[in-house]
This record gives C-alpha cells, sequence and structure tokens, in this order.
C-alpha cells in the first residue's frame, strides 16, 4: 500500500509519525470492510472523532448508492389492504395495478407497492423507487451525513433569505 504522504505528495516531518499515520489508516480501513465497526463502537467512536477528511476515509455518499433502509422502520410501514376505486392503482415496480383484496404496502410518501416488490428493494437502499422519498436506515455514517446535508441546505437557505431581505 501507497503510504499515506505518498498519496498525498508530501514529505513526512517525523517517520515516527508517519508510521503512526499508516497504522492508523490500515486499521480504519480493516475496521470499515465488512461492517467490523459495528462489533466496536467504542473504537470506531474515537476514529470518527478523528479528522477523516484529511485521511481521505470519508465515503461519498453523494456517489454511492444509499445504504438499506431500517429493518424495523420496514417492519413497521403500514399494510393496506386494496378496495374499491384503489385497485386502478399500479404498483410502481412492476406496473400492474393492483387486485381488490390484495394487500399493498403504503410508503410514507403514500406510494402504495406489492410487499415483494417493494421489500426486496428497501433491503438494498433507502428510499421510494418513484420519488425517493429517503427512510431510515441503520447506517450511523450515512444517518450523520444526512444530517449534515440538511444542515448545509439550512444554512443556504438562511442565507439566501437574508440575501432576499437585504436586496429587495
Ligand atoms: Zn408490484
Ligand atoms: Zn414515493
Amino acid at each position: 500500500m501507497a503510504s499515506y504522504f505518498d498519496e498525498h505528495d508530501c514529505e513526512p516531518s517525523d517517520p515516527d509519525q508517519e508510521a503512526r499515520t499508516n497504522m492508523l489508516l490500515e486499521l480504519a480501513r480493516w475496521m470499515r470492510g465488512a461492517g467490523r465497526w459495528r462489533q466496536a463502537p467504542g473504537v470506531w467512536s474515537l476514529f470518527n472523532s478523528m479528522d477523516f477528511e484529511d485521511l481521505g476515509l470519508v465515503v461519498d455518499w453523494d456517489h454511492h448508492l444509499p445504504p438499506p433502509a431500517a429493518k424495523a422502520v420496514v417492519e413497521n410501514l403500514p399494510r393496506t389492504v386494496i378496495r374499491g376505486s384503489q385497485s386502478e392503482l399500479k404498483c410502481p415496480v412492476c406496473l400492474l395495478e393492483f387486485e381488490e383484496e390484495e394487500t399493498a404496502i403504503e410508503m410514507p410518501c403514500h406510494h402504495f407497492f406489492h410487499s415483494n416488490c417493494i421489500l426486496p428493494w428497501l433491503s438494498k437502499t433507502n428510499s421510494c423507487p418513484l420519488c425517493r422519498h429517503e427512510l431510515p436506515t441503520d447506517d450511523d455514517t450515512y444517518e450523520e451525513h444526512r444530517r449534515d446535508k440538511a444542515r448545509k441546505q439550512q444554512q443556504k437557505h438562511r442565507l439566501e433569505n437574508l440575501h432576499g431581505a437585504m436586496y429587495t
């Protein structure tokens, strides 16, 4: 493996420091792999308190498929028995109309799906296939990213409002 300093094209000032950084990187990569960090959340939170962005270890969620929806959330999605006019609704995944008396799963965005169509989907990623409404996940790093994004969005809105108030 290329060392941190090779990758970042700079001279280590202190060989001990370099060895420590490499060891931490190795350990962090190992822990990320196969979800091992879940088994040692204490060590992981120590890692998270370090500056990972500098170490190039932050997952770029904007270019990754979001993780699966949280199991508990999926289990608690409302199941609705299709009646009357609802049977004209189509499941957006398989494009078949629902049969009367059939049970459909209703997402928080009020889109209906066959359970056989939506459950495998939600076990891969957390959003509605139709409108991308996101369900909570069990993935701490992703949830942190989401909170971050929401915060930045809010700041942007605040700045825009401020700008609007000053110049109109
Ligand atoms: Zn379907
Ligand atoms: Zn939806």
